[in-house]
This record gives structure tokens, C-alpha cells and sequence, in this order.
């Protein structure tokens, strides 16, 4: 089939449903692979981060500045003073299209403490998080997958993006496999998003869902833009143990703290202000430390999180899900027992480039890519740098949605749709049938689990070159294992193998552009830690990457463009201490 629409949004979590709202008046088509409201966003526990004072004094500026400390300053400032100054406004927005945030006794957003949010530049915590419970990212989806059906945006369900459609240089639209069919559509635009989240599949220990396989860097990876700050991927400190499954920060917000074998609360010893409300990749690796040392539980490679001292009345009211979790999985009763905890995979800093008005851009001269759009967890506007703060990922996805959306509006008024290349649907077509053709008899699942417990191994909160190095050998292996992959299901109808087996293709591109980029970044900032190179070097690496896409794994070609800076001394790069 062939549709026409003013914008194709592809992907309904929070970022492509918060641009999808601001194009009232237009024709917008979202295209999702899962059903809308299970996207990744719905999982988000803790909260989303504005500097509304409701309980305490607080300030954007205060905001800006833990935000780009906490990116190890990476972070692009003048993105960054985007994020924090609008992030009220957007969070009132939401509000009034009816979000049931917890209240204060007043009335007001009720907001509580996470991790590197603090008052008056570091001084100490600060209530900075809005939340809904535990559940804050399922009620915002909801709230707006609401306000989009309101608004008569046409959602296409279950269907995959394979390609981005580009001509002279411009974005014209995407190709999709429609999952419940088989078929092949081409969806012609003035302008393409991309809201596709993150690749946290790539590790096997992982908070992220299954459908969080980085297809949207992927396709504009092979395109030829490149893939920002790969090497930036966070690890969350309180997965539950083996598993991943998240035990949101808000838990410590609440006053749980980290326990070792020897019965001590260690974060105190570490970083004496915040303590177990230091930044995620200093907690992760203090974690590390403690394992190191010996001092894991029963000598293993895991600790405690303690939230005994809370009572049963704040864990049951404020934080129902995960204590769900806990007991679900470990069979623990938070109320009475400390919960086995180890760093999980997350979230990407990393991303498609973009600038503050979610403009695709493609080189270290900023130049756009007109009618390509990106925001939320594929986009790297860089307000995360090399770290991001809990709560600050939702409030990227509607601060950079709501401009894409907006920015969009103005640039469908004044352009016209660019003609479609020769035979749009050639390179899915041929990737379809290949995967169909092939006789090779390498099986897909047994590619992402090597490749899930080399990231694991070699790609996880400390890394080395010769790590680094063997991880890179067993990627090219693996791509070229990937070729010979078979199917076993050759039906049209719903072929979730299928399905899968082109979503490791786009894995196994976001996992080589990470290690690249871990590979030639010879310093340790933020989540991205070297053991041969323990120091953050500002005169070498005050700088983001850009991998650009080559013929094997071997081939990614990197470039760098500078981080952007605000004339205002308390920006300038220092030691972060906490
Ligand atoms: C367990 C967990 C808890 C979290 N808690 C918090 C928190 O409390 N606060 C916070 O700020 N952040 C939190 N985060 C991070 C935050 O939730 C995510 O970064 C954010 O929700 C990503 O939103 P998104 O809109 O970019 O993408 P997602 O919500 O991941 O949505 C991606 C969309 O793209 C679609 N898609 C992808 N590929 C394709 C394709 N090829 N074709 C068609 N559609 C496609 C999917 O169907 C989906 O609709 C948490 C993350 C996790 C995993």
C-alpha cells in the first residue's frame, strides 16, 4: 500500500506521542511495532524531573547545573538550559491533559528526591522528581495516548519500520512491514520522526523490554548518519539480581540505602553529601568496588538494597510495583529482608544527532537533514552527556517531543512533499526475501545470546582495551554469522521470528557503533569507565563521537564535533564530587 501524510511519527511512547499532540490540524500517522501503550515509557517508575519548588526552594539553573555535572559535562549546556527551563512548563501541560501526579497536602505536584538532583549547586537533595507512585511513565502514556486519539491521530499498530526514505538530501517518508500481514507499505511525508527508544537488549542483564532493540539508530545508522556518543551507556545500580528487572532509584529517594556482606550502608563512605543519591555510574561502580573487594553478598557479585528502615506503609503506598517485583522474582519481602541488587543495563546517552529542535543533525558542523526529526531515547540532543540523571529521561521526551512537534508544525507549512527515490521499497523488499532465502542454518537466538553475554562481559560498567578489542572480533563474527541466519517459520502471517531476526540486525549495528566508541575514548567519564585509563582527560576528550557506518564491523569510521558551552562560570568543567 502507499499512504500520504503531512508526518509519519514512528514510535508511540512518550516522545512520539508528545510531538504527535502538538500537530493538531495536520495529518500524522504513528507507527508503532507494539500496541502504543506498551511502550518502553510505561515502564518508567521513579518520576520526571522539573524544578517546580512545590515543596522546597528550587530553580531551573539549579537543575541545569546538576544535570550537566552529572553528565560528566559532556553535555551540550545550551540543550541542557532547554531541558530545565521548559521542563515546567511541559510538566503543567501534562497535568492539565489530566495525569494524576501524587499530591501534596496543599494540592500540588507532590515531587521527592533522586539521584544528582540537588539545591543551590550541590549543597545537598532537592525534591525535584513529579511522580505518580511507582507508575509514572504508565500514567503518562496513557494520559497522552488519550490525548492523541483525541487529537485524530491515525495510529498504525504493529508495524515495523525497516528503512528511512531520503531523496537530494531530504527525508521523505519510511517503509514498513505490516507484522499481522507480511505486507510491505510505503509511507510518504513532508516529515519523519524518529521516537524509536533505546537498544538495551544488547545486554543480557538488562531493566529494558523486548522490544528495545535500537531499531531506529539502526536504520538511520544505514542511511549513513551517524550514531553520537555510543560509548555513553548507563547502568542502572539496582536491577534485581540475575534478572535486571529495575528497582527504580525511587526507592533509594525514598531512603533505602545499599548494604554490603559486612553489614555496612557503603555509599556513605564513598561520597559523604549525596551518599546513596550519588549519580547512577559512581553508585554502579561503587557496587563494583564493593565486589571487587570482596565484600558482595556471600562473596558474590551482588549487594543489598535496604528498605527495611522505610516501614510498610511508605513502601506499600509509594512504591507498590517494585515491591511486586521484588517478590515476584526473588521471592523477598522488602518489608523485612534487604533485596539482592547488581547494575542492570539502561539507557543510552547515545543516539541519533540531533539539535534543539530535534533537527537531525549529521556532522560536526551541525548541519540538518531537512524534514528528519528524532527525540527521546534515540536522540542524543546531548542534555545526558555521559551520565543522565534518574528522572531526566521523561522530561527529555516531552521538552524534545513537544519541539519536534512544534518545529514540525511550522516546516510542513512551508514545504511541500519531496518526491519518493525509484523503487522505495527495493531495500526492504530485498532484506525480507533474504531472510526468507536463506539456507544457512544459524539460528538468530543463538546469535543474540553471544552477543548479550559478550556486551555483558566485555561492554558493561568497566571496560579495558583487549576487552574492548575481542569484543569487536566477536561482533565481526557474528555479523557475518548473521547472514547465514534461517528461518524456521516461512509463513507471512505474524512471523514473530522474522520479526526478531531483523530486529539483531539493528542490535548488532548499535552494539558495534558502542564499541567503537568505547575503543577509542582512552579516558573514563561518566557510565563510560576504562580500568587503563581511570582518569577524565578534558584536553584530549572534551568531545562527542560520531560512528559512521562501514562495510563490517571493523570499518566504522569516527569523527568528533565539540561539546557547546554557555558563557557562565558555573558551567565550566571541575572535578565532580558529590
Ligand atoms: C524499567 C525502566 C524504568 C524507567 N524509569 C524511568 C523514570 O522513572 N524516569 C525517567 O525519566 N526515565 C525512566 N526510564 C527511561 C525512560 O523510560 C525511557 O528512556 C523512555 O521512556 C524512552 O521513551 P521513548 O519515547 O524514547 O521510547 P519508548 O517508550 O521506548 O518507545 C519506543 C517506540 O518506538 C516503537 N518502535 C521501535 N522500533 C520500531 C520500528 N522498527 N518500527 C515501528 N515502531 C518502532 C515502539 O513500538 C515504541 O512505540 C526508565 C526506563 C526503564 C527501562
Amino acid at each position: 500500500m502507499y499512504y500520504k501524510f503531512d508526518v509519519v511519527i514512528v514510535g508511540a511512547g512518550g516522545a512520539g506521542l508528545m510531538a504527535a499532540m502538538q500537530l493538531e490540524g495536520a495529518s500524522v500517522a504513528v507507527l508503532t511495532k507494539v500496541y502504543p501503550t506498551r511502550s518502553h515509557t510505561g515502564a518508567a517508575q521513579g518520576g520526571v524531573a522539573a524544578a517546580l519548588g512545590n515543596q522546597e526552594e528550587d530553580h531551573w539553573k539549579w537543575h541545569m547545573y546538576d544535570t550537566v555535572k552529572g553528565g560528566d559535562y559532556l553535555v551540550d549546556q545550551p540543550a541542557a538550559e532547554v531541558l530545565t527551563r521548559e521542563a515546567i512548563d511541559a510538566i503543567y501541560e501534562l497535568e492539565h491533559r489530566g495525569l494524576p501526579f501524587n499530591r501534596t497536602a496543599d494540592g500540588r505536584i507532590d515531587q521527592r528526591r533522586f539521584g544528582g538532583h540537588t539545591r543551590n549547586f550541590g549543597e545537598g537533595p532537592v525534591r525535584r522528581s513529579c511522580y505518580a507512585a511507582d507508575r509514572t511513565g504508565h500514567m503518562l502514556l496513557q494520559t497522552m495516548y488519550q490525548s492523541s486519539i483525541k487529537n485524530q491521530v491515525r495510529f498504525f499498530n504493529e508495524y515495523l519500520v525497516l528503512d528511512l526514505l531520503l531523496n537530494n538530501g531530504q527525508a521523505c517518508g519510511v517503509v514498513a512491514m505490516e507484522i499481522r500481514t507480511g505486507e510491505i507499505h510505503t509511507f510518504h511525508a513532508k516529515a519523519v520522526m524518529f521516537a524509536t527508544g533505546g537498544y538495551g537488549r544488547a545486554w543480557r542483564i538488562t531493566s529494558n523490554a523486548f522490544a528495545c532493540m535500537g531499531d531506529g539508530m539502526a536504520i538511520a545508522y544505514r542511511r549513513g548518519i551517524p550514531l553520537e556518543d555510543m560509548e555513553m551507556y548507563q547502568f542502572h545500580p539496582t536491577g534485581i539480581y540475575k534478572v535486571g528487572v529495575l528497582l527504580s532509584e525511587a526507592a533509594r529517594g525514598e531512603g533505602g540505602k545499599l548494604l554490603n556482606n559486612e553489614g555496612e550502608y557503603f555509599m556513605e563512605r564513598y561520597m559523604p553529601t549525596l551518599k546513596d543519591l550519588a549519580p547512577r555510574d559512581i553508585v554502579s561502580r561503587c557496587i563494583l568496588q564493593e565486589v571487587h573487594a570482596g565484600r558482595g553478598i556471600d562473596g558474590k557479585d551482588y549487594v543489598y538494597l535496604d528498605l527495611r528502615h522505610l516501614g510498610a506503609k511508605v513502601i506499600e503506598e509509594k512504591l507498590p510495583d517494585i515491591t511486586d517485583f521484588a517478590r515476584n522474582y526473588l521471592g523477598v519481602e522488602p518489608i523485612t529482608e534487604p533485596v539482592p541488587i547488581q547494575p542492570t543495563a539502561h539507557y543510552a546517552m547515545g543516539g541519533i544527532p540531533t539539535d534543539i529542535d530535534a533537527r537531525v543533525v549529521i556532522d560536526p558542523q551541525w548541519t540538518p537533514l531537512p524534514g528528519f526529526y528524532a527525540a527521546g531515547e534515540v536522540a542524543c540532543v546531548s542534555v545526558h552527556g555521559a551520565n543522565r540523571l534518574g528522572t531526566n529521561s521523561l522530561v527529555d521526551l516531552i521538552v524534545f517531543g513537544r519541539r519536534a512537534g512544534k518545529h514540525m508544525a511550522k516546516f510542513i507549512k512551508e514545504s511541500s512533499h519531496a518526491p519518493l527515490p525509484p523503487e522505495p521499497e527495493s531495500y526492504s523488499r530485498e532484506l525480507v526475501s533474504t531472510m526468507f532465502a536463506s539456507t544457512g542454518g544459524e539460528s538468530a537466538a543463538r546469535i543474540r545470546s553471544a552477543l548479550q553475554n559478550e556486551m555483558d562481559e566485555k561492554v558493561f560498567v568497566e571496560r579495558d582495551e583487549k576487552g574492548l578489542q575481542e569484543a569487536l572480533d566477536t561482533l565481526d563474527r557474528l555479523q557475518d554469522t548473521y547472514t547465514r541466519v534461517q528461518l524456521q517459520d516461512k509463513g507471512k502471517k505474524f512471523n514473530t521470528e522474522l520479526v526478531e531476526a531483523i530486529e539483531l540486525g539493528f542490535l548488532l549495528e548499535c552494539s558495534e557503533a558502542t564499541i567503537h566508541g568505547a575503543l577509542a575514548r582512552q579516558e573514563s567519564r561518566g557510565a563510560h569507565y576504562r580500568t587503563d585509563y581511570p582518569h577524565r582527560d578534558d584536553a584530549n576528550w572534551l568531545k562527542h563521537t560520531l560512528a559512521y557506518k562501514g562495510a563490517k564491523a571493523h570499518d566504522v569510521r569516527l569523527d568528533f564535533k565539540d561539546v557547546q558551552m554557555v558563557d557562565d562560570p558555573v558551567f565550566v568543567p571541575k572535578e565532580r564530587k558529590y
